[in-house]
C-alpha cells in the first residue's frame, strides 16, 4: 500500500501547552537552566536524584498520589509518594547502618518488584552509585558487572542468590553485604546473607538525603552489548535536568498522566524513564512483573487506563506478530501518547500504530551513553514514519565523518550517510567507561560525540536511522543499511521480523541475506521465499534487495530486544560467537 511520508499532528493528539506546539518555538524557549529552575536541589544546597523525584513531592500535595502501581501476575500494589520517601529512606539507613558509604557501588539484582525500585531510589539518597541489573542474567554476566564495578552491597532474591551468585562470591572480594528479598515470608537462612526484610523493619523511616554535587557518581549502566562486551557508562547526579526535560518534551508527560514504561530497570531505559522521568514530574507508574505477552498487555493498557505508553520496537513487532483481532477486543481511549525506542522502529509499525491501536507512534533515538533522549519526533514534530525525528533543544547533533588525524567533516548535504554526532556538553552526558578509559577516548572527535550509528539527516531536518556502522554492507560498491531492508520486508503481511546481514562474496565483496520470522496464520515454503525475494526487489531495486532468504521462529535478540545481527552473521558464517551474555534464552 502506498502511505503518505507524514502523519500530521492534530491539535486532538497535543495536550501540550501552546509553547511545546511548535518545534521551533520549543527550541527557541529552552535551555538547560529553563529545566534546571524546575528542580531547585536540596534546602542546603546540593542535588540529589532522590530528591527530585521522591521527597520533592512527598512532603507536598502529592504526597498521597500513586508513585508506582505493581503489577504482580495475579496481585497489584501501589506506592503512593509518601510511602516511597519513607521507604527509601529506611533502606538508606539500612545502608549506613551497615557502614556503607557514600560513593560505594550497590548492585541490584531482582525482577521488577518494589524492592528493586526502593534500592535503587533509596541507594541514590544515601549517595551511594547505583547499578540495578537484569535479573534473567546468568552467573557469569552478574559477576563481571559487580567485579568492574567493584559492588559492595548487592540487593537479589534468596533464589536468584543461590542459583547464580553464592557460588561466585569468593570471586567478588569487594561484596561485603548481600541483602535477601525473600520469595516467602520469612527469608531462608543462607550464610553471608541479610534478611532484608528484617533490615527495614528496623530502620528509621527519616533519612536526610546525602546533598551529592551535580557531577556526582550516580548510576552506572551497561550497554546492550549488541556489537561486543557491555561496556559500563557512568551518569551523574546532574543529569536529573536532561530527564525531566525529555520527559516533558519528548514523553509529554503531564500532571495526571498514567505512564507505563515497558523497560527493565537493568536497561538504561527503565532508570531514565522506568524509574526518574515519571517521578521527576509526579506522575503514576505502572510496573508490570510479569513479560511481554500480547494479550496481557493490551489489558494492562486498557485496565490501567495508561495515558502515555514507552515501548520498543520488539514489543510493537510481537503485537503485530499476533494480529490485529486481539487488539481489536480492547480499547485506549486514555491511551494519549506513545513512544518507541531501541532500535529502528519501521515504518510499518508507526502505521499499525495508527491503524490498529488508533495513535501514531513517536519514535526516538538515544544510547546508553547518551543518559537520555537526544532525537525523537516529538508531539511538537509531524510525524514522519521510518525516521527518528529531530534533536531535542539543546541538543545538538550532526552528521560528520571523522577525519584522519583528529576532528571531523561535517556532511551537510540533505540525505548523504554519514556517522551520527552530537556536541558534547548535554547535561545527561556519560562521564566515561568504568575501567575503560580507552574506550571513552575513542567515542570523541574533538567536541563531537561519535555514536557509531550511521544515519542521514533530510532536508526539513529530520534524521533517519542507517544502521550501526559495524552492520553496514558494502555490496557491489553500495553502502546498504540494514534498516532499509529490514522495514522493506516488513512491509509484507507474512514477515512479523526481520534481520538483515552482508554474507562476504567473492564478486560484489558482500551480498545481501535476510533471516525473517512469520507472522501468524503462515507458514516458511519455497513458494513464500521466492515471493518475498520478489517483494524485497520490487521494492528496493536488484542492488540492495536480499539475495537470501532464511527463515527463523524467532530471531536472536539481546535481553533488552535488540536483533543481534553480528550473531545472524557469526552463525552464518560458522563463526565463534563472541560475548553473548545478553542473549536472550532461547534464541
Ligand atoms: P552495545 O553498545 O553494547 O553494542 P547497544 O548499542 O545496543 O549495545 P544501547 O545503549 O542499549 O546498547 O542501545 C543504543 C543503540 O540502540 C543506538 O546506538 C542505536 O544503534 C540503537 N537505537 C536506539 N534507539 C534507536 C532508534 N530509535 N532507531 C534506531 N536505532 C536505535
Ligand atoms: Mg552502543
Amino acid at each position: 500500500m502506498q502511505r503518505p511520508a507524514i502523519i500530521h499532528k492534530t491539535a486532538a493528539d497535543l495536550a501540550v501547552p501552546p509553547n511545546l506546539a511548535d518545534y521551533a518555538a520549543t527550541c527557541a524557549g529552552f535551555s538547560w537552566d529553563a529545566a534546571r529552575a524546575e528542580l531547585a536541589g536540596l534546602p542546603g544546597g546540593g542535588l540529589n536524584i532522590a530528591h527530585e523525584a521522591v521527597e520533592r513531592h512527598a512532603h507536598g500535595p502529592l504526597r498521597e498520589r500513586i508513585a508506582f502501581r505493581f503489577l504482580g501476575e495475579n496481585s497489584l500494589r501501589d506506592v503512593g509518594y509518601g510511602e516511597l520517601s519513607r521507604l527509601t529512606s529506611r533502606f538508606a539507613n539500612v545502608l549506613r547502618t551497615l557502614g556503607v558509604r557514600r560513593g560505594e557501588r550497590v548492585f541490584v539484582l531482582t525482577g521488577r518488584i518494589p524492592e528493586l525500585y526502593i534500592a535503587v531510589l533509596g541507594g541514590l539518597k544515601a549517595g551511594c552509585v547505583v547499578s540495578p541489573l537484569f535479573s534473567a542474567f546468568g552467573p557469569e554476566p552478574i559477576a563481571t558487572r559487580i567485579g568492574i564495578g567493584e559492588g559492595a552491597v548487592l540487593v537479589t532474591t534468596d533464589l536468584l542468590y543461590e542459583r547464580k551468585v553464592a557460588k561466585l562470591r569468593d570471586r567478588l572480594p569487594s561484596l561485603r553485604h548481600v541483602l535477601l528479598v525473600g520469595e516467602e515470608d520469612g527469608a531462608t537462612a543462607i550464610p553471608a546473607t541479610q534478611d532484608l526484610a528484617m533490615l527495614m523493619a528496623q530502620a528509621a523511616d527519616t533519612f536526610e538525603t546525602v546533598a551529592t554535587r551535580p557531577e556526582d557518581l550516580a548510576l552506572l549502566h551497561f550497554t546492550s552489548g549488541t556489537t561486543g562486551t557491555p561496556k559500563g557508562a557512568m551518569h551523574v547526579h546532574g543529569a536529573v535536568l536532561t530527564h525531566w526535560a525529555t520527559g516533558r518534551y519528548a514523553l509529554d508527560l503531564h500532571d495526571g498522566d498514567i505512564f507505563w514504561c515497558t523497560a527493565d530497570p537493568g536497561w538504561v531505559t527503565g532508570t531514565s524513564y522506568g524509574i526518574v522521568a515519571p517521578l521527576l514530574h509526579g506522575v503514576s507508574s505502572i510496573v508490570d512483573v510479569a513479560d511481554f505477552d500480547a494479550e496481557r498487555w493490551y489489558r494492562i493498557l486498557q485496565e490501567q487506563r495508561v495515558s502515555v505508553w514507552y515501548t520498543a520496537p520488539t514489543a510493537i513487532r510481537m503485537l503485530m506478530k499476533a494480529g490485529p483481532e486481539l487488539a481489536r477486543g480492547f480499547s485506549f481511549p486514555r491511551l494519549r501518547f506513545v513512544a518507541s525506542v531501541g532500535e529502528p522502529l519501521n515504518p510499518e509499525a508507526v502505521w499499525w500504530g495508527r491503524d490498529v491501536l488508533g495513535k501514531p507512534i513517536h519514535d526516538n533515538w538515544w544510547q546508553t551513553e547518551t543518559g537520555g533522549i537526544m532525537i525523537a519526533n516529538l508531539p511538537a514534530l509531524d510525524i514522519k514514519p521510518g525516521s527518528m525525528g529531530k534533536p531535542l533543544p539543546g541538543v545538538e547533533a550532526a552528521i560528520v565523518r571523522p577525519r584522519e588525524g583528529g576532528g571531523v567533516e561535517f556532511v551537510d548535504a540533505p540525505d548523504e550517510e554519514g556517522e551520527l554526532a552530537l556536541k558534547r556538553g548535554w547535561p545527561s552526558m556519560l562521564r566515561g567507561y568504568l575501567n575503560n578509559e580507552e574506550r571513552y577516548r575513542k567515542c570523541f572527535a574533538g567536541d563531537w560525540y561519535l555514536t557509531g550509528d550511521l544515519a542521514r539527516r533530510d532536508a526539513d531536518g529530520y534524521y533517519w536511522f542507517v544502521g550501526r556502522s559495524d552492520d553496514v554492507i558494502k555490496s557491489a560498491g553500495h553502502l546498504i543499511g540494514p534498516f532499509e531492508v529490514e522495514s522493506a520486508l516488513m512491509e509484507h503481511p507474512a514477515v512479523a521480523e526481520a534481520g538483515v546481514i552482508g554474507k562476504p562474496d567473492d564478486m560484489v565483496g558482500e551480498v545481501v541475506k535476510a533471516f525473517v520470522s512469520l507472522k501468524q496464520g503462515f507458514e516458511p515454503s519455497e513458494a513464500l521465499r521466492k515471493e518475498l525475494l520478489g517483494h524485497a526487489r520490487k521494492k528496493l531495486g536488484a542492488a540492495v534487495a536480499p539475495k537470501e532468504i532464511d527463515f527463523l521462529p524467532v530471531l536472536p535478540r539481546t535481553r533488552s530486544g535488540k536483533i543481534m545481527r553480528r550473531l545472524l552473521k557469526a552463525r552464518e558464517l560458522g563463526l565463534p560467537e563472541g560475548d553473548t551474555s545478553t542473549l536472550e534464552a532461547g534464541a
